[in-house]
């Protein structure tokens, strides 16, 4: 089963893509995570990476091209993957058609999530993430059972990231809804587009999905 998770910044795709990776063993591919990953290094692309990051832009569709490209290949997707954050542009959804062409694979459903921008705005400004184990938080919506120990691990240490500031967070809700919103009609127009109410909580949203994915039912078997 091969599944986009569609929504603004702040939805939950990452935490319900978490999920799904778990439950059905699929591999979550985050664009996120990857830029992330590459602006810790020093050098120049990266420098330049991070700076469209924390203004709250996207980054050209050539280098996230060029990253899914050479993720996708991988042997471990075979069994499925979800997409969290690609695509975010038609020019990426377009090459992605392509990609999975050529690899004899097919999308079986794209999630939207959605989400009111008063309710992003204040899930984005609460969150933080352990930072050994990657689990996410936020401070009023979904704080750890003891203050500043996370419940997974016992870390004490946690990361807020730099593009969840108000100033860029306004930014890149901009984006949302002048790049990647084109995409609902894109899927709708395939018949793959699905919607989800973002607004309620994790376990109900996760239902929700569960439920959709059931009554598709030959994506389960
Ligand atoms: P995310 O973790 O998905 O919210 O992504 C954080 C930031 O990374 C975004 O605000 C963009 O600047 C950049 N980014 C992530 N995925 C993409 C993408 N598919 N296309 C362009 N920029 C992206």
């Amino acid at each position: 089963m091969n599944i986009i998770l569609l929504g603004p910044p702040g939805a939950g795709k990452g935490t319900q893509a978490q999920l799904l990776q778990e439950k059905f063993g699929l591999i979550k591919l985050s664009t996120g995570d990857m830029l992330r990953e590459v602006i810790k290094q020093d050098n120049p692309l990266s420098k330049r990476i991070k700076d469209i990051m924390n203004a709250g832009q996207l980054v050209p569709d050539d280098v996230i091209i060029a990253m899914i490209a050479d993720r996708i290949v991988q042997g471990d997707i075979q069994n499925g993957f979800i997409l969290d954050g690609f695509p975010r542009t038609v020019a990426q959804a377009e090459a992605l058609d392509v990609m999975l062409r050529r690899l004899d694979k097919k999308l079986d459903a794209v999630i939207e999530l959605q989400v009111d921008d008063a309710a992003l705005i204040q899930r984005i400004a609460g969150r933080f993430t352990c930072a050994k184990c990657n689990v996410g938080y936020n401070k009023t919506l979904n704080p750890p059972a003891q203050e500043g120990v996370c419940d997974q691990c016992g870390s004490t240490e946690f990361t807020f990231r730099d593009d969840d500031k108000a100033e860029t967070v306004a930014s890149r809700l901009k984006t949302y809804h002048a790049q990647t919103a084109p995409l609902l009609p894109y899927y709708q127009e395939k018949g793959i587009l699905v919607s989800v109410d973002g607004m309620k909580e994790v376990d109900e949203v996760w239902h929700a999905i569960n439920e959709l994915l059931q009554s598709q039912s030959n994506l389960l078997t």
